[in-house]
C-alpha cells in the first residue's frame, strides 16, 4: 500500500480524535475537528455505530500508525520486534515508534508535526552523531546527539518550529537545546513519557490473535 498523501485532517475524523498531525493549526480554532467530529463521507454523520472488539482493535492500531506516518509492514515489524523482547509488548511498540529519528526531529522542534519532520529527516537537514542521516525510520540509541545540520539552522520553517515546539513540554527522555537545534537521547522512552491517545494494549491483542 502506497503512502498516505490525501488530506490529512480526513484522518482525524476517521478517528474521531485530534492525531495532531498538522502544528500550528490543530491547536487554533481552524482545526475542523472543532466543527466537524463526524466521520468524513456522504455518510459520516448517520452512521454512528458503538466500535466494539476486532473494530475497536483495529482503530487503535489505524490510530497509531496514522500519528507515526508508518505503513502496515513497517508497523508490523515494530510489533514482531516487541513481542520478541523481554518487557511488556505494547510498551515496546510504542517506544520503537518513539524512538524513530523523525519523532525525534519534531520533538526537538526541527518541524511542527511528524509528517513535515519527515521530509526535514529526507531533505538532509539531520545529523546523528555529527554525520547526516537522511532515513525518517532511523532508531535513535541513549546518547545519540541530534542536530540540524549547519546549512538549515536558519531556513525559516525550521526557525518557526523551534518556536512552536517551545511552547510544549520538552521531552523527558531527551536532552533538548532549542537555542542551538539540537537534542541528546539521555534514556529510552517509557509509556509514560508519551503522550498518546492510543491503547497500545489493544494493538497487541489484534496482532496477537
Ligand atoms: Fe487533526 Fe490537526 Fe487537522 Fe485538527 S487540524 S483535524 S488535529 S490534523
Amino acid at each position: 500500500m502506497a503512502r498516505y498523501t490525501g488530506p490529512v485532517c480526513r484522518l482525524c475524523r476517521r478517528e474521531g480524535t485530534k492525531l495532531f498531525l498538522k502544528g500550528t493549526k490543530c491547536t487554533s480554532d481552524r482545526c475542523p475537528l472543532e466543527k466537524r467530529n463526524f466521520a468524513p463521507g456522504q455518510h459520516g454523520q448517520s452512521r454512528k455505530a458503538k466500535i466494539v472488539g476486532y473494530g475497536l482493535q483495529l482503530r487503535e492500531k489505524q490510530k497509531a500508525k496514522r500519528i507515526y506516518f508508518t505503513l502496515e509492514t513497517q508497523f508490523r515489524a515494530y510489533y514482531e520486534k516487541a513481542s520478541r523482547a523481554t518487557g511488556v509488548t505494547g510498551e515496546l511498540l510504542i517506544q520503537q515508534l518513539e524512538r524513530r529519528l523523525d519523532n525525534v526531529a519534531f520533538r526537538l522542534g526541527f518541524a511542527i508535526s511528524r509528517r513535515q519532520a519527515r521530509q526535514v529527516v529526507r531533505h538532509g537537514h539531520v545529523e546523528v552523531n555529527g554525520r547526516k542521516v537522511n532515513i525518517p525510520s532511523f532508531q535513535v540509541s541513549v546518547g545519540d546527539v541530534v542536530a540540524i545540520r549547519e546549512v538549515a539552522k536558519k531556513l525559516v520553517t525550521i526557525e518557526a518550529s523551534r518556536d512552536f515546539a517551545q511552547q510544549s513540554p520538552a521531552p523527558s527522555w531527551i536532552n533538548v537545546d532549542f537555542a542551538n537545534l539540537t537534542g541528546t537521547i539521555i534514556a529510552l522512552p517509557k509509556r509514560e513519557d508519551v503522550n498518546l491517545p492510543v491503547n497500545e494494549q489493544l494493538i497487541v491483542e489484534l496482532y496477537s490473535k
